[in-house]
């Protein structure tokens, strides 16, 4: 059978662009860990959450550093800590704030924790997590927890008030 190798097998839809970020259409060949995207993409999360972990892994979501880098802003420190640069794996794993949100969840995993560990192996480490729990209730813990740290994150600055 004939394929186009251009076109991904599973190509989600982008989200829709609400930054001026320059988009990463996965309608080309996929920036970012393609294995790990995929793995993300066949998971049984809302699509919301596939979109979010999307753009995590190809490093567009409007993270301070990434906003620097397109001369969106000058300012590329964290909100919270205000003693960091924001990146996605500051925001979401060694940012003190978001330390203390994985130590309290109870998931308790080597990687996620060890600040040497690239952001795909900590996002790797909680698929593994997700997908080896047989309670229900707590399967994709660790991804909705990220979502949550970005939706907190975004309303703190957004709104300019702590979500705790
Ligand atoms: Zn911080």
């Amino acid at each position: 059978m004939w394929t186009d190798p251009w076109i991904p097998d599973h190509p989600p839809r982008p989200p829709r662009a609400r930054t001026h970020l320059p988009s990463n259409t996965p309608t080309t060949p996929t920036h970012g860990p393609a294995v790990l995207k995929n793995k993300v993409w066949k998971t049984k999360t809302p699509a919301k959450l596939k979109h979010f972990l999307w753009r995590l892994l190809s490093r567009s979501l409007a993270t301070a550093n990434n906003l620097k880098r397109c001369h969106i802003t000058q300012n590329d420190q964290c909100r919270r800590c205000c003693s960091e640069v924001e990146t996605e794996d500051h925001i979401f794993f060694e940012c003190p704030y978001a330390k203390r949100i994985w130590r309290t969840s109870g998931i308790s995993n080597l990687i996620i924790s060890n600040p040497s560990s690239t952001l795909e192996e900590k996002i790797d480490a909680c698929l593994q997590c997700s997908l080896s729990t047989r309670l229900s209730h707590m399967q994709y813990l660790p991804f909705w927890l990220l979502w949550r740290l970005w939706k907190s994150r975004n309303m703190s600055i957004f709104q300019q008030k702590e979500i705790h």
